[in-house]
């Protein structure tokens, strides 16, 4: 094992502090959860990573999500110059938009008519406030563990950096705003019928992760996801899957084309982007056509439907569509499963496994885990340690143990199996 040195990540970062709160900007790439600093980044081709010191990664966040043709995709990178050349931003209607449209909702069963925005957060906190609006009710219910953005209604036992840094509300929320999110456990059918009887008529939307990314990946039980479109049918309620991280990732259509459950809305993110700021909310036309200005539920965007962002999710889902990487993906990450399941068996460490298509997580905790009660049971510290060591080794995972980590299809054979063998190295060395 060469010795890595992290100086001029050290630098830059001591600097970045005075700049800026934690020397970031988003919580989730500050290492909080696992100690120590973050490594600044200056470059990223295919499944690596290089840090401003000059070492190369593995690299298994591939920006939270959106990486899933690794990065520095040829034609992504193509696109976007193509797009830059005629002007980076008009405010005003393009050709370009349709394009994108058209793969949307082509590609996910729920959506008929879609509205682009800049990000995550955006389409969620959108999507609610159409499903409010359609509705003409009140209540939201989601589910502890589950991460929709930092939307303050949704900022309520939240997953992801929230989860990490264990604020359940973050102080700027209102009770007011509060108040009207119904938290329940994830995976749990019995609370979530008693919460249609107690609040019958009052409930304008149930949002969740339909393969949850941000407590770790935890996989939807059959039956939950049934009561789910049964229970916002019988009751008119709406009915979103945040499929920001899910969609185009665990299948191209979603996890509602793997599932077989059509959401009423759908809201996306990371890779629509193609590495961008993008992100999209849609669903069925009846719901879509509230939104301003083909009806009264007001939504706006300086920079939506921007022509470079398009442009790169654009080039990304072309490429998905045309060359689906899925059963790749799915070859590529069962053996990194299979692997580090084994790396922990082997050290004698209590463990489980969970994935779906190329997104997972090593919980060290026995299993399943199916909601954040079982996730926060989990051993922090042993992530942490094994997160370090393989930092050492130049294998970059996410630097929590809520975070599911991604694959990309530019992993390989020769990327796995340094992977695994690292992962052996150091819980070996952990337990020793
Ligand atoms: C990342 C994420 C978001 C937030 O998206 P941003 O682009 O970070 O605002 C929302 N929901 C889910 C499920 C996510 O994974």
């Amino acid at each position: 094992m060469a010795t890595i040195t992290r100086e001029r990540s050290h630098e830059i970062f001591t600097r970045a502090c005075q700049l800026m709160p934690g020397g970031v900007n988003s919580p989730a790439r500050a290492f909080g959860a696992v100690g120590g600093e973050p490594i600044i980044m200056q470059s990223a081709s295919g499944p690596y990573i290089t840090d401003v010191d000059g070492n190369q990664y593995v690299d298994y966040i591939g920006s939270w999500g959106p990486m899933i043709l690794g990065h520095s995709n040829l034609a992504v990178v193509e696109a976007v110059q193509k797009a830059t050349e005629k002007g980076t931003s008009f405010g005003a209607p393009t050709a370009a938009e349709n394009r994108l449209a058209e793969l949307v909702i082509e590609a996910v069963p729920s959506i008929e008519k879609v509205r682009l925005v800049n990000s995550g957060t955006e389409a969620t906190m959108s999507a609610i406030r159409v499903a409010r609006g359609y509705t003409g009710r009140d209540l939201v219910i989601k589910f502890a563990g589950n991460y929709h953005g930092h939307v303050d209604s949704l900022l309520v036992s939240a997953g992801s950096a929230a989860a990490t840094l264990a604020v359940p509300n973050s102080p700027g929320v209102t009770e007011g705003t509060s108040k009207d999110t119904i938290v329940l456990p994830y995976n749990d059918v019995d609370k979530l019928t008693a919460a249609f009887a107690e609040y019958a008529g009052k409930i304008a939307c149930v949002i969740l992760e339909p393969v949850v990314g941000n407590m770790g990946c935890v996989i939807p039980h059959k039956q939950f996801l049934t009561a789910l479109r049964d229970l916002t049918t019988e009751h008119g309620s709406v009915l979103i899957f945040d499929e920001v991280m899910t969609g185009f990732r665990v299948a191209y259509g979603g996890a509602q084309s793997l599932y077989g459950v059509t959401p009423d809305m759908t809201t996306l993110g990371k890779i629509v982007g193609g590495g961008l700021p993008l992100g999209a909310y849609g669903g069925r036309a009846e719901i879509m056509d509230q939104v301003l200005p083909a009806g009264k539920v007001f939504q706006a965007g300086t920079l939506s439907g921007n022509p470079i962002a398009t442009a790169a999710g654009t080039a990304t889902l072309e490429q998905l569509k045309s060359d689906p990487p899925y059963d790749r993906l799915e070859k590529t990450c069962s053996r990194l499963a299979e692997g580090l399941s084994a790396a922990a068996k082997a050290a004698g460490l209590e463990h489980c496994v969970q994935r779906v298509g190329s997104m997972m997580t090593l919980f060290f905790h026995p299993g399943p885990v199916n909601s954040w009660d079982d996730a926060a049971k989990c051993d922090t510290t042993m992530f942490g340690k094994f997160f370090w060591g393989m930092m050492d080794r130049g294998i970059y995972l996410p630097c929590s143990q809520y975070e599911a980590l991604f694959v990309s299809a530019q992993h390989g054979d020769d990327e796995i199996t340094k992977t695994i063998a690292s992962a052996h190295e150091v819980l070996a060395q952990i337990v020793a």
